[in-house]
């Protein structure tokens, strides 16, 4: 890995950070706050949440078994995503590579922020080459961005191959796992010692039932952490954002049940979307959805919106011609799906 030096973009290096009341206040024994301008009344409303959000990570930290200063919360993993590419990539003159198709929203934050964004296709079974993104790669590379299971294809990219691209790239290798919950794959977490040039995300929006919060997780290095930390609003994770987050932590073994049940409802699900007329091909997933290639997708797209029931086309999308993305719901909204399928003819 190149010096983080090197990797940062030189004024974010350089950068002296908003120090807020909160972030001077270092949480000694206190009872009356004079210093933020706040309103007294309305508790507990009325207070600015903690810009590090401390409690949720002392409670986080055990269960991911990682230090606090390996871990960085944000309004989504979305805010994650777009400060590595507003600390690392210099607009017009950086570059970040990506598999392709892949999540949109790394596309979507490299041009915002005027970043070239290059992508590799994957292979027709949907994995990956790591020698292909690093022959992509260049010395304006900054970021590399990965995801496992991938979304929309739902399968996990081969261990080996990921382990290949960080050994082998000098920047930093982004391992979106926001899906990792539902598949057997292992998560990368407990690599990260090993790995300097690693960030893991992860979300509390997919197995953790908690899209409404907007709260997602990078892992990395205390460097690369601190650096993130740096550049995000003050108050980037809102307090009552912070309250449910520490509630749904101390209920993780909740989380476990409704993900069994999900990996059971996929795998009906799975073995009754296979059977349909209208399935051309039922790729196998490691996450909470299914892609399958149908007979049209366009029509049968707006079919199952005739019947209330919403589904992602994904037609447009690299090697996805005439796909569905179909996340796995209830037993009875699955069984309404099928249904709805059964009943369509070609
Ligand atoms: C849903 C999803 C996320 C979650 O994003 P949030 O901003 O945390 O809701 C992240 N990555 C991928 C690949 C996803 O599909």
């Amino acid at each position: 890995m190149r010096p983080l030096e090197q990797l940062t973009r030189p004024n974010v290096w350089r950068l002296k950070p908003y120090a807020s009341a909160r972030d001077e206040y270092n949480g000694a024994d206190a009872t009356v706050f004079l210093d933020a301008n706040e309103n007294p009344y309305n508790v507990p409303h009325n207070r600015y949440p903690d810009p590090l959000q401390r409690e949720v990570k002392r409670i986080l930290a055990p269960i991911k078994r990682l230090p606090v200063e390996s871990i960085f919360l944000g309004n989504g993993s979305d805010e994650a995503i777009d400060l590595l590419m507003r600390a690392f990539c210099c607009p017009a003159v950086d570059n970040v590579v990506a598999i392709d198709p892949t999540y949109g929203m790394y596309q979507v934050c490299a041009e915002v922020n005027d970043v070239a964004y290059r992508k590799v296709p994957l292979e027709e079974d949907f994995s990956f080459r790591a020698d292909k993104l690093l022959a992509a790669a260049d010395e304006h590379t900054k970021l590399i961005f990965l995801c496992s299971p991938n979304n929309p294809t739902g399968n996990d990219l081969s261990r080996p191959e990921i382990e290949r691209l960080i050994e082998r790239f000098e920047g930093l290798v982004v391992l979106d796992e926001a899906y990792n919950d539902f598949s057997e794959a292992p998560s990368f977490l407990s690599e990260l010692p090993r790995y300097p040039n690693l960030v893991v995300l992860q979300t509390f929006s997919k197995a953790w039932g908690c899209a409404a919060i907007r709260l997602g997780m990078a892992f990395a290095s205390p460097d690369i952490i601190a650096i993130l930390n740096k550049i995000k609003y003050p108050y980037n994770v809102n307090e009552l954002t912070q309250r449910q987050a520490m509630e749904m932590l101390h209920r993780h073994y909740e989380i476990a049940q409704w993900v069994g049940t999900l990996k059971e409802e996929r795998s009906r699900l799975g073995a009754e979307l296979a059977k349909l007329p209208c399935t051309v091909k039922l790729f196998p997933s490691d996450a909470n959805f299914f892609l399958v290639r149908v007979t049209d997708a366009v029509r049968i797209y707006r079919y199952l919106v005739g019947k209330g029931i919403i589904v992602r086309n994904r037609h447009n999308v690299t090697l996805c011609g005439n796909c569905l993305r179909i996340t796995v719901g209830t037993r009875p909204e699955n069984e309404q799906l099928l249904e709805a399928l059964r009943q369509y003819d070609a």
